[in-house]
Order: C-alpha cells, then sequence, then structure tokens
C-alpha cells in the first residue's frame, strides 16, 4: 500500500479516512452464492488430519466391537457398552463433520469496494480495518488465516484436525469434537483395562476371536491412540471452555490485545457459542446453534 498519510505509520492495515482504503483496488464481491453452499477448505494436510481422524476412530470402533466386545460372555455388559460407545463416536464423527464443513464466520472477500464503503457513512475520524490480503472490510474481532485466505470472524486459531479455521460460527462443533473423542478415548481406556482384568487369568483364545499376539496388539494400539487423544483433546476442551467463558479468543490471548469491546459475562459467552437458550441441544451437533442477530460489522470510534 503506497500510503502517504501522516497515519499510515501505525498498521499497515489501518486507514483513517474511507479515501485511504483504495477501494479502486479491490475487485467487487463476487455474487452470493447462496448462503447453503457447502464450505470446504482445500488444503491438502488439513484434508489428511481429517482422514487420518475418521481412521482412527473407526480403528477404535472396530477393536472395542470385534475384538473385545463380540467375544465377551455377557450379553448386557456387550449391548450397553457397545451402545455407549458407538453412539459417543457417531456424535464425534458428526461433531467433525459439522466443523469441518460450516463457514467459520468469513468475511465477504473483496467487500472494500466504493460502494460498499460509502454505504457506511463514516463519521470523521471513524476507523475501520482493511485486510491488504483478501480486500474485505475486517470487523472487529476479524483475522486473516492464511490457509483459508478469509478473513474470520472471532477467528480462535485454525485447526489442521478439523481442516478449518474455528471461529464464530463453528465453535460449537469444534468444542463438541474435542469432548466427544475425550470422552470416547476415556471409555475405550476403561474397555481395555476391563479386557485384561477379565482375561489375564483365564484363557486368551476364548477373550477374543483373533489369536493372542494379534488381541494383545490390538488392545495395545487403542491405549495408546486412547492415552494421547484423551490427553490431547481433554487439554483442548478445558483451553476452549476457558476462552469461551473469558470471551477471549486463542489469538487474542496470544496478541495480548486491548480489549475493546464490551465483556460479557460467562453465562452470556457460552450462549452466544451454544445457543440460546440452554437446552439439551448445546450437546448435539446437528442441532445448529442461534447466534442471534448481532451485529455484522462493528466499528471503534
Ligand atoms: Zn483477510
Ligand atoms: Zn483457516
Amino acid at each position: 500500500m503506497k500510503n502517504s498519510s501522516a497515519s499510515s505509520h501505525r498498521t499497515r492495515d489501518i486507514d483513517y479516512r474511507a479515501g485511504y482504503l483504495r477501494p479502486e483496488h479491490c475487485a467487487p464481491p463476487p455474487p452470493r452464492a447462496g448462503s447453503g453452499g457447502m464450505w470446504f477448505i482445500r488444503d491438502g494436510c488439513g484434508i489428511t488430519c481429517g482422514v487420518i481422524t475418521w481412521m482412527l476412530v473407526l480403528y477404535a470402533q472396530f477393536v472395542v466391537a470385534f475384538v473385545m466386545l463380540l467375544p465377551a460372555r455377557n450379553l448386557l455388559y456387550s449391548l450397553v457398552n457397545g451402545a455407549l460407545f458407538n453412539s459417543l463416536a457417531v456424535l464425534a464423527l458428526a461433531s467433525h463433520a459439522r466443523a469441518m464443513c460450516t463457514d467459520p464466520g468469513a468475511v465477504p472477500k473483496g467487500n472494500a469496494t466504493k460502494e460498499f464503503i460509502e454505504s457506511l457513512q463514516l463519521k470523521p475520524g471513524q476507523v475501520v480495518y482493511k485486510c491488504p490480503k483478501c480486500c474485505s472490510i475486517k470487523p472487529d474481532r476479524a483475522h486473516h488465516c492464511s490457509v483459508c485466505k478469509r478473513c474470520i470472524k472471532k477467528m480462535d486459531h485454525h485447526c489442521p484436525w478439523v481442516n478449518n479455521c474455528v471461529g464464530e460460527n463453528n465453535q460449537k462443533y469444534f468444542v463438541l469434537f474435542t469432548m466427544y473423542i475425550a470422552l470416547i478415548s476415556l471409555h475405550a481406556l476403561l474397555l481395555v483395562a476391563f479386557h485384561f482384568l477379565l482375561c489375564y487369568e483365564s484363557d486368551w483364545t476364548k477373550c477374543s476371536n483373533f489369536s493372542p499376539p494379534a488381541t494383545v496388539i490390538f488392545l495395545i494400539l487403542l491405549c495408546f491412540e486412547g492415552l494421547l487423544f484423551l490427553l490431547f483433546t481433554s487439554v483442548m476442551f478445558g483451553t476452549q471452555v476457558h476462552s469461551i467463558c473469558s470471551d477471549e479468543t486463542g489469538i487474542e490471548q496470544l496478541k495480548k490485545e486491548e480489549r475493546r469491546w464490551a465483556k460479557r459475562s460467562r453465562w452470556m459467552s457460552l450462549k452466544v457459542v451454544f445457543g440460546h437458550p440452554f437446552s439439551i441441544s448445546w450437546l448435539s451437533p446437528f442441532a445448529t446453534p442461534d447466534h442471534g442477530k448481532a451485529d455484522a460489522y462493528q466499528y471503534i470510534v
């Protein structure tokens, strides 16, 4: 940006009058392709991580069902644990799919056009933020993601495991994903522990449909997977809930940005992410949260 204004030394993407935004450099925004359009980031690393996540969950389901529960002699034990484990696994995968395919809150690309800026009717001295990378007028608390190549409202971080940014519109699904993965990991670990206890002194060949060495390898791999993911996702879950309650995204905590927004109460912040009012749908990845009609753009005076 060749901005000769005296105020240009502050930061690269802040301009002080609409005239300095150089809207002529911005292409007009593309026509809106229906709000129900599918969101999917074409990033090789993210897609690979997403596929690995699904394969690991499917592996756990396979070991739980075919190595541990089906050969077990107690039908009630197998039915209850099988139903619980598979329900949690389906919820985890559904949360993952929705976190991946939900627009996290992308700002329309190239909306920094002359018409749009004029339509804002800025008062003298009013500040707007413009992203030089995607030519959009940035709402407060939005950040540019170099993987998504878009500015994302209330961006927390870009997560390759869900191949998407975690932002205003999909944080609920991401939190549910970490919670359900932590729960199935814990459940799998408990099942493995019980299985070892039950089979330790009895004949291993009656404990599994597979040979004893194969059974042990399946169980040890599941243990590693369970421990790793329980640790990782429970820390992530805690961090996310903390950042929602303190109404500060991961990026804002890292950058130690000065708070320019009104701080909400913990309960209000949770409702903003999970929907209003509080209900069982908070736990469902199939229910779209009602984020309320918050102002699309907030400007700083
Ligand atoms: Zn941007
Ligand atoms: Zn991103």
